[in-house]
């Protein structure tokens, strides 16, 4: 068991004593970690072309600006779907060029990860490899943002070493991602632990967003728990969308329909404003 108080001075790059500022990511028409609150949307896995330009016109519509999709899906079960790998990233990187979006995906191997960043403007490291130190060396090589999402049981200050990796290799432009948590309860399938969004605003400059689809599980639960987080600070969200839930691939039980997400969207407007901040 780590002594929090050692490996919290191990934060020297990530710590709010290394940079009093937040910091924040331009991405060409988006800002994370400034006063804009950043929307990412899109299937849990890219599936086809037809799919991901449903959803890609939606977003345009509610003004999300960063679209995300995975190619390479890491599945509990082997024999569950692996994603289209190349050909998902392909058209992920195509849908997004024609909507001028910026496109998020997951690395999952090492030996794609230049590949990736060719096609993609944020690269996401999933809860699954959060402490994958190789593959957070490489992204610290990448001159890309990173996406860092909590692994399922690690705790915050985990969360937080596992970015000092990515920084002290190199790249200081790490977006953190609570995600939900394993507990007890069985009634969700993580829980979404809230508190860390102002704890980790209180140790960190990085900014911090939420991710209320796999953090429940539960698509009924996804709009009350993004009002939440936007409440409770955080810098973005990331809610996954698909044209037909029930025909998904992955992740059919938390997907938003393209109403219910264009819907959400309106009414987070809303407590983005009460809150003097945009979308
Ligand atoms: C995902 O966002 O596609 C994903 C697999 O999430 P997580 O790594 O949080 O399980
Ligand atoms: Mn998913």
């Amino acid at each position: 068991m780590e002594n929090s108080e050692t490996s919290k001075k191990s934060l020297r790059l990530v710590g709010k004593e290394s940079k009093k500022e937040p910091t924040i990511i331009k991405l060409k028409n988006v800002e994370i970690g400034g006063s804009q609150i950043a929307a990412i949307a899109g299937p849990c896995a890219v599936e086809s072309e037809k799919q991901m330009e449903k959803v890609a016109s939606v977003l345009k519509k509610t003004g999300v600006k960063i679209i995300r999709g995975g190619a390479y899906k890491p599945r509990t079960e082997p024999y569950s779907f692996q994603g289209l790998g190349e050909k998902g990233l392909k058209i992920l990187r195509e849908t997004a060029e024609k909507h001028d979006l910026a496109a998020i995906t997951e690395v999952v191997d090492i030996r794609n990860a230049e590949l990736i960043a060719k096609n993609a403007d944020i690269l996401q490291i999933g809860s699954r490899n959060m402490q994958n130190f190789e593959l957070l060396k490489e992204m610290g090589k990448i001159n890309k943002p990173v996406l860092l999402k909590r692994g399922s049981s690690a705790t915050v200050n985990e969360l937080l070493l596992a970015a000092e990796y990515i920084l002290s290799h190199g790249n200081p432009e790490v977006i953190l991602c609570e995600r939900g948590i394993r507990t007890f309860e069985k009634e969700t399938r993580n829980t979404l632990s809230l508190s860390t969004i102002p704890l980790v605003k209180e140790l960190s400059h990085l900014p911090i967003i939420a991710d209320p689809s796999h953090g429940t599980g539960k698509k009924s639960l996804v709009e009350p728990m993004t009002k939440a987080a936007i409440a409770a600070g955080a810098d973005g969200f990331m809610i996954e969308v698909h044209p037909a839930p029930n025909r998904a691939l992955s992740d059919s039980k938390q997907q938003l329909n393209l109403n219910e997400f264009k819907n959400l969207m309106k009414n987070v407007v809303t407590i983005a404003e009460a809150l003097n901040r945009t979308t």
